[in-house]
């Protein structure tokens, strides 16, 4: 009852509609329902009695009766779609606004594919079963009732014949909606993990194609809308005896009603016209009862729909702005004081451990660690995307928790390793990190983030259409243009989550330079893969298994931290690029045929273990020495 309600009060500005639709199909009821009676008339008074007056004049009550219902009922039909589509509408509206404020954990608590179906098909379901409900559902009781009241009215003892046929009917649709109903609810379950394989599928179809999984992925998707497909035929199947029994039904009061009203004809209990006005009301009382269940069926499949929606609808999310936010950050000093961080969706165990350090404002610190030691959640609770578990983390001398969120994640920009455009054109892009930037300031942070050289030699330069996801544009432009959005932020923090892995050495290298003259005093936090990108750090911060391994200056590192020693040792030995985890390395493109670093992020992130070792977009690598190198720090890591 709750859900209906929540769901309703998404009416909006369409409460109107919603009333006009019933009260329309009342109206068509009534007209439709007065056919049959003077239809009756018009044989008794017109045709038996031989006067063809009457039979003008009900003939004409009759089409204008008819005229009349037709005009009403398509307006209720008009209203009923109206009022459907605009509570699907506001549905959509709504479900968008809140997702807008989940915060990351939130959105791990639905899963990406889950808030999709949870937009889109539920929202369908529930749009289809409230159009229907609206019209049907006034339509069809009301019928029943005034039909069964006019049968009783010309013939008490004539009724008896549909109060048999109603129960027989009853029970027999009882009877099939009873097997079909629970079949409905396992057919949208398997709709859900449809949709997600798909989703899945064409999210990483560069994946697939890479691993040459497409028959793999073929089966899979057979199988499981094979699954859906028998289900839904073995639902159906049920459900389509409600036609045969209803034709029963509707042939078996016809033949009784023949039999026995000929009878009473005969026996002067009743009229020719009365017994054609029966005929009409008995088929109007078995309709409705067909119609009604249907609506049951609909209703009742787009309840699990209904409530998929309130759950986001009420979801509340778990990062939210204090009163008396502070509007300011002062600075770009960082300190994790005992921080702890466990996801919730995850094993429960700690990501990040008592994690304690200081960094200054301006500061700029590299941070090192393998896959997994839990470097991208170190830098999403800076700009507070996750809150801490235990103990705090400031940001400027506050704790993070303290600020207005959207003061602190404007203050903290994050340039993140599965970096993202939108359609629309450079400059639009550009200006998500400030939308007041003028083209100028644009031009300059492209230059800082080495952006400007490719786009110069664009079609449209800044004016030049970015596709959707920014598949027109390289892994590294992508990365470069993301660090310049970022720039235009002006940020008192900078982080760079391994966003410049598709960019080469020399590049990487021109980038820092920019960051150091441009934005002094902003603080640098640059994770990444190759040593070589930590040249313009301070400090470097060595994380392992969440934990910090070391933190401190390169020289003190090489000294002290073994972690560090080995794989400065293994990418320098390498003489190139080699990375710190073979499996985030660089894979070749099957599309481009070219080595493209960014799409092996893609596939990391769909969890496919690339064998090989990586090979630098512009600095040329030497495969055999990398693997020889990255097997050396594998074996030592071994203790080998
Ligand atoms: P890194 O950036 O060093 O590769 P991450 O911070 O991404 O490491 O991940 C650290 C650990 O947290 C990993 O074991 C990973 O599986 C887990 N993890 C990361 N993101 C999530 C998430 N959204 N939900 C659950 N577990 C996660």
């Amino acid at each position: 009852m709750d859900t209906i309600g929540k769901i309703f009060s998404q009416l909006g500005e369409y409460r109107k509609q919603t009333l006009l639709a019933p009260l329309f199909t009342l109206a068509s009821v009534a007209l439709e329902v007065a056919i049959p009676f003077v239809m009756g008339i018009l044989i008794d008074r017109g045709i038996s009695a031989g006067d063809m007056g009457q039979v003008v004049l009900w003939g004409i009550v009759m089409l204008v009766c008819a005229a009349v219902a037709l005009v009403v009922g398509a307006l209720s039909g008009v209203f009923g779609s109206e009022a459907a589509v605009g509570l699907a509408t506001n549905l959509r509206d709504a479900e968008f606004k809140k997702v807008q404020t989940f915060s990351f954990s939130n959105i791990d608590k639905f899963s990406t594919a889950g808030l999709v179906t949870r937009m889109t098909t539920d929202v369908t379901n529930v749009q289809n079963a409230f159009q229907m409900g609206l019209i049907i559902a006034t339509r069809a009781p009301i019928t029943l009732i005034v039909s069964m009241a006019m049968c009783v009215f010309l013939s008490p003892s004539m009724s008896l014949v549909f109060v048999v046929a109603m129960v027989l009917l009853g029970a027999a649709l009882f009877g099939i909606m009873f097997h079909t109903l629970p079949m409905f609810g396992k057919v949208f379950e398997r709709y859900d993990d449809l949709n997600a394989s798909v989703q899945e599928n064409v999210n990483a179809i560069r994946v697939v194609k890479a691993f040459v999984r497409e028959r793999f992925e073929n089966k899979k998707f057979a199988n499981a809308a094979g699954e859906l497909h028998d289900l839904f035929v073995a639902a159906e199947s049920m459900l389509a005896w409600n036609n045969p029994v209803m034709m029963c039904a509707i042939y078996g009061c016809i033949i009784a009603l023949s039999w026995f009203g000929t009878h009473a004809i005969m026996n002067g209990n009743l009229t020719t016209g009365e017994l054609t006005s029966l005929f009409g009301y008995i088929m109007n009382i078995l309709m409705s009862l067909m119609m009604l269940t249907m609506v049951f069926v609909m209703l009742t499949i787009s309840a699990a729909s209904a409530n998929r929606i309130v759950e986001v609808l009420e979801e509340e999310p778990d990062i939210v702005s204090p009163e008396n936010a502070i509007m300011e950050v002062p600075n770009g000093s960082i300190d994790f004081e005992n921080a702890s961080f466990s996801y919730r969706t995850g094993t429960g165990e700690s990501t990040l451990d008592s994690l304690s350090l200081h960094i200054e404002s301006g500061e700029t610190v590299g941070v090192l660690g393998p896959t997994g030691s839990g470097k991208s959640t170190f830098v999403a609770l800076i700009s507070r995307l996750y809150d801490v578990s235990a103990g705090k983390v400031e940001v400027g001398g506050n704790d993070v928790r303290a600020y207005d969120t959207e003061v602190l994640r404007d203050a903290v920009a994050v340039v993140l390793q599965q970096n993202t455009l939108f359609s629309g054109t450079i400059l639009d892009n550009l200006r998500w990190g400030n939308e007041h930037a003028t083209r100028e300031e644009c031009i300059a942070a492209c230059q800082a983030a080495c952006a400007d050289e490719f786009i110069d030699r664009m079609p449209d330069g800044y004016d030049t259409q970015i596709e959707q996801g920014g598949t027109n544009v390289s892994g590294g432009q992508r990365q470069r243009l993301c660090i310049a959005r970022a720039l235009l932020k002006r940020p008192r923090v900078l982080i760079l989550d391994d966003s410049t892995s598709a960019v080469d050495t020399a590049t990487d290298a021109s980038i820092q330079r920019a960051f150091a003259e441009q934005i002094p005093s902003t603080t640098k936090l640059i994770i990444s893969q190759r040593v070589s990108s930590f040249g313009a750090c301070d400090r470097i911060l060595v994380l392992d298994a969440g934990r910090v391994a070391a933190f401190g200056t390169e020289a003190e590192l090489l000294e002290t931290c073994d972690i560090y020693r080995d794989v400065y040792e293994a990418q320098n030995k390498a003489g190139s690029e080699a990375d710190f985890d073979p499996l985030e390395g660089g894979a070749v493109d099957p599309l481009s045929q070219r080595y493209d670093p960014a799409f092996a992020s893609e596939l990391a992130a769909a969890g496919v273990a690339v064998a090989g070792a990586a090979a630098a977009d512009a600095a040329v690598a030497d495969a055999a020495a990398q693997d020889a190198a990255v097997s050396d720090y594998r074996s030592q890591e071994r203790g080998e």
